[in-house]
């Protein structure tokens, strides 16, 4: 596998999930094919190498899928976060608004700390919500966002409103 690989030819578009209407976008097949999860760590990495990254925050659940090899390659903490009264010890939170209601994403009170340089990852960006209050709970705990990685950005949706700043790297794009 090389630079070349289309990484959207392994995802898997599902209509009508959740709901009626929604285009799912599948990122199963890509995990299913070792070469095509190789290249996606290789290509955040190569991305983000030279960033001094300390730690890196992903959110539950498939955030953390590339989150964690990519914590190995770069020599990074691996910092999970999680919805309310799933972590054991001391924690923060931030609560963000969601169409319909507000949702909450916590993290250990420990996890990360004034001077780190963290890096955001998350599968993909839609609306821009779960990663901005992942980089909200960074930020209120002193630390750095020296970036925001994602496999695939729903471009349409426009989530980069909420990043600006940031250095963003999208490996997959749907207009
Ligand atoms: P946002 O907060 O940017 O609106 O939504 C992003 C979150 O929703 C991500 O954590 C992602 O896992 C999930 N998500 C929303 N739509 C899709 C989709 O079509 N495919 C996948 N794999 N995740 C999605």
């Amino acid at each position: 596998m090389n630079q070349e690989f289309e990484l959207k030819s392994v995802i898997r578009s599902v209509p009508d999930f959740p709901k009626p209407g929604i285009m799912f976008r599948d990122i199963t097949p890509l995990l299913a094919n070792h070469e095509a999860f190789r290249e996606t760590i290789r290509r955040f990495t190569e991305h983000f190498k030279d960033s001094k990254i300390t730690k890196i925050m992903a959110a539950e659940a498939r955030g953390f899928i590339f989150a964690a090899p990519l914590a190995l390659e770069l020599n990074a903490s691996f910092i999970p976060v999680r919805k309310p009264n799933k972590l054991p010890f001391d924690t923060q939170a931030f609560h963000y608004e969601l169409e319909y209601g507000t949702d909450t994403l916590e993290m250990h009170i420990d996890a990360v700390e004034e001077g780190d340089r963290v890096l955001l990852i998350d599968d993909l960006l839609a609306t821009g919500g779960t990663i901005q209050a992942c980089a909200k709970l960074a930020e209120q705990a002193g630390a750095v966002v020296a970036g925001c990685g994602f496999l695939i950005e729903l471009d349409f949706l426009n989530g980069r409103r909420h990043l600006e700043g940031y250095d963003i790297c999208s490996l997959i794009n749907y207009g």
